[in-house]
């Protein structure tokens, strides 16, 4: 990578904050329970490859995805540990998985019989998800006598190895008990498994659940969301620790102009200038994943200070109002998640202003955006 960094916008990804939200969540669960990395779609946008190389000295018992191209995509960058495919595996993807040798979670007896039937050379690894609540997938915890019993059978007869069990909180970030009484279904379940559960890996908590019940962490834990940056539970009604900001979003600005009252920004004409302002044109818009709903209520840092979003949100331009910081000039750098000098904008702030969470600002961060790494690269205006 040049040292220059000449790109209009881009995703600035710091490493170090993601080792310590890491770190952060082994001191929040103790030694003993494994941490599964959760990886899935490109490690929440921030890119898998380079969150792997970060995390692999920090030794996680093995990673999560969600599809079996992104197993394959971490065998490729050289992953040897467990990769654990969450998402329930289509037919067609099967073969893939196999070949691969990720571990598949196991939702009901047909998907079994097609991991079995595709574990042609060694041993293939299963998960079994129990639906505790999420109704998206696993075996109905009301029914575990029956489908536990034939899951065993084939795991008995077949090439299939059954080595983990696990569950899924609906609402490990909100204020309510119903984790507790997911908790109590699931515990209801592994009780009638006929396998000990000495033999199996025993996993039920994201990010928020690891951070505000580690009584939950079984003997894994499954984190994404904090690793990346994102507060776990901002609304739980109790304190949760904060996560290190890890993503970065900065764009160029590239044209700085007077605008005389009257003057209309945007389409539809949203914003009109009232007395004269000035406006900085920003090379970034929606089509880069800058959410089109921050129009006229986002903001941006130039120079250190706090600007408002004026007009809607283009595909590839936004403008801020910039009439309090008359020494910005095209070119200069402005943040629209982060910090820059003491003000910061939060990945939080801006979901929130976005009406969405998060996970979706992240995940929906464009390919056109460069993702640079923090310190690899020094700021030339
Ligand atoms: C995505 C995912 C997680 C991680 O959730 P966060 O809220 O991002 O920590 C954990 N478990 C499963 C099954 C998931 O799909």
């Amino acid at each position: 990578m040049s040292n220059d960094l000449q790109t209009r916008a881009w995703v600035e990804v710091d490493l170090e904050a993601l080792r310590e939200n890491y770190r952060a969540v082994r001191g929040a669960v103790g030694d003993r329970p494994a941490i599964i990395a959760m990886v899935k779609a490109d490690a929440y946008g921030l890119g898998a490859d380079r969150v792997v190389r970060t995390l692999e000295p920090l030794e996680p018992w093995g990673y999560g995805v969600a599809t079996a191209d992104e197993g394959v995509a971490l065998r490729d960058f050289g992953v040897r540990r467990p990769i654990v495919v969450f998402g329930p595996l289509p037919p067609t993807s099967v073969e893939t998985a196999a070949r691969a040798g990720l571990s598949a979670t196991i939702s009901n007896m047909d998907s079994l019989e097609r991991w079995a039937s595709a574990a042609t050379g060694g041993r293939l690894d299963f998960h079994v998800e129990i639906d505790t609540g999420m109704g998206r997938a696993g075996f109905d915890w009301r029914d575990t006598p029956e489908w536990s019993r034939a899951v065993q059978e084939i795991a008995a007869a077949r090439r299939v190895r059954w080595t983990g069990v696990m569950t899924h909180f609906h609402s490990a970030d909100g204020a309510d008990a119903s984790a507790s009484v997911q908790w109590e279904r699931f515990q209801e379940a592994l009780g009638q498994l006929p396998v000990s559960r000495a033999d199996l890996m025993v996993h039920a908590a994201n990010s928020a659940a690891a951070l505000r019940w580690p009584q939950y962490a079984a003997d894994a834990v499954r984190p994404g969301i904090f690793l990346y940056g994102g507060h776990p539970a901002n609304h739980a009604g109790e304190p949760v620790p904060a996560p290190r900001p890890v993503a970065a979003v900065r764009a160029r600005l590239v044209l700085v102009r007077d605008a005389p009252p009257g003057s209309t920004v945007g389409y539809g004409a949203t914003h009109v200038a009232k007395e004269w302002e000035r406006w900085g044109t920003l090379a970034i818009g929606y089509g880069d994943g800058l959410p089109r709903r921050l129009g006229n209520r986002g903001s941006a840092i130039v120079h250190g200070r706090i600007v408002p979003l004026v007009g809607r949100i283009s595909m590839d331009m936004a403008v801020v109002d910039i009439t309090g910081v008359p020494e910005a000039r095209a070119g200069d750098v402005a943040t629209l998640i982060g910090s820059d000098g003491d003000a910061c904008i939060t990945l939080d702030e801006v979901a929130e202003q976005a009406e969405t969470i998060s996970y979706e600002i992240l995940t929906g961060l464009r390919p056109r955006l460069p993702r640079v790494e923090k310190g690899a690269w020094t700021e030339r205006n």
